[in-house]
């Protein structure tokens, strides 16, 4: 592998304090980074000091340690805004993570506006968080689901999109990138194609907001997805971008405390947008470490993030090559796909893979990763998977390799 020349990954691994313990007799190698990301000190400190100097209510209080705590909370909206190129903070809401954020899409805006015979366009390739949400709306509403299709290497068939896109079309919700095949999507294509038809695009960024630069205003989307816990920020926080004037026509998700304008006996009004949609006490401290997290990323640089995975992934494509037996799914050429790669070693059950290669201290995931019709697709019941962030090393790939080769003998 090329010398890893964009920042250095020894010296950031050592911000990581998870990173430095040892696991059945082995150092830690974290592959499963789709899941959750490990925390950086900064993250965690930042977390601490919260609850140690200024844990109090946001919106509420005169008192100092309410005030800190809003504008800590309020700034962290900012750098969320400035980070993913929202034209205002008022655009952020903040939710528990990526499947509240789409429910509360599909709840509110799709409750208002979906009616019998209209269309929602998913993919075959959507995590279960982008395909239950709608249908539960689509079975309150009277709308029908349709797919998109997928190409022997798992990507999107674009083509398909002059058949199943038409005026019936009223929303696409899409996934940036794939959880389980890493095929990065082509968005800004899809949103224009879909806008072109009147309908309304949501994009799924779990997997993509945490590993390379996004814009909402290039993707051309209208709402946007994403949780805390996999960018290095803490689990309990995630976040909802939606285009304003969608928001501002939007009723509650929610109701509760902090989201009213007046509660009368028999009926209320509600705040404005962002507040309408952040029903009762959020997750400051989460919120606040959030926004550190985005410190933490941006400092670095979202491009060389980027790049970084992308060495890795070429990297473990070339060398998960040469072990005999191992299927892999998804686009073979790295320039098409982020770091999570999903694989099946013949003989050997998924579970038996990740437990075996956890004997050598490499974690890995295995199962359906919320995508069962992506794997009955592929008339598969599990795959394991290894992901990557920015504290792996090409060495991880090497001791990923070593261990399925283990596994292999074994199940020979
Ligand atoms: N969408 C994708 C593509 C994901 O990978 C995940 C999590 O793995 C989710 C949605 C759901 O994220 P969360 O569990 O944080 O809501």
């Amino acid at each position: 592998m090329s010398q890893l020349t964009q920042f250095d990954v020894l010296a950031l691994r050592r911000e990581f304090p998870i990173l430095q313990q040892e696991v059945n007799g082995h150092r830690l190698a974290f592959l499963d980074s789709a899941a959750s990301s490990q925390k950086p000190r900064q993250v965690i400190d930042c977390l601490e000091d919260y609850y140690r100097r200024y844990n109090a209510n946001v919106h509420r209080g005169v008192y100092k340690l309410s005030e800190e705590a809003t504008f800590a909370f309020e700034r962290a909206r900012g750098k969320v805004a400035r980070f993913i190129g929202a034209a205002s903070p008022r655009e952020v809401i903040f939710t528990r993570n990526t499947t509240e954020a789409l429910n509360l899409v599909a709840q509110s805006w799709g409750g208002a506006n979906l009616k019998p015979g209209d269309r929602i366009l998913l993919t075959l390739m959507e995590h279960h968080s982008n395909i239950v949400p709608w249908q539960m709306i689509a079975q309150r509403t009277g709308a029908t689901l349709d797919y998109l299709g997928l190409d022997g290497e798992g990507r999107l068939v674009i083509e398909e999109l002059d058949r199943k896109l038409d005026e019936r079309t009223k929303l696409v919700a899409v996934t940036h990138q794939s959880n389980v095949l890493g095929t990065i999507n082509p968005v800004a294509e899809i949103a224009a194609r879909a806008h072109a038809v009147g309908a309304v695009v949501v994009v799924d960024g779990a997997q993509s907001v945490p590993h390379m630069p996004v814009d909402v205003k290039a993707l051309g989307c209208d709402f946007l997805a994403f949780s805390g816990h996999k960018m290095c920020g803490p689990t309990g926080i995630g976040v909802l971008w939606g285009r304003r004037s969608l928001l501002e026509a939007m009723p509650p998700f929610l109701g509760g405390g902090s989201m009213i304008k007046v509660v009368e006996l028999d009926h209320s009004t509600y705040a404005d947008i962002p507040t309408r949609f952040e029903a009762g006490t959020p997750a400051i401290g989460e919120a606040i470490a959030l926004g550190e997290a985005i410190d933490y990323l941006d400092a670095i640089g979202m491009d060389s993030i980027f790049r970084h995975e992308q060495e890795l992934t070429s990297y473990a494509l070339e060398r998960l090559a040469d072990v005999e037996g191992l299927q892999l799914y998804g686009p073979t050429s790295p320039v098409e796909r982020g770091g999570s790669l999903s694989f099946t070693l013949e003989h050997v059950h998924p579970h038996d893979v990740a437990s075996i290669l956890d004997g050598v201290g490499v974690a890995v995931r295995a199962g359906h990763h919320c995508t069962q019709p992506l794997h009955r697709h592929f008339n598969i019941p599990a795959t394991t998977r290894a992901s990557f962030y920015i504290y792996n090393l090409a060495e991880e790939i090497d001791r990923l390799a070593v261990g399925l080769e283990k596994a292999r003998k074994l199940f020979m």
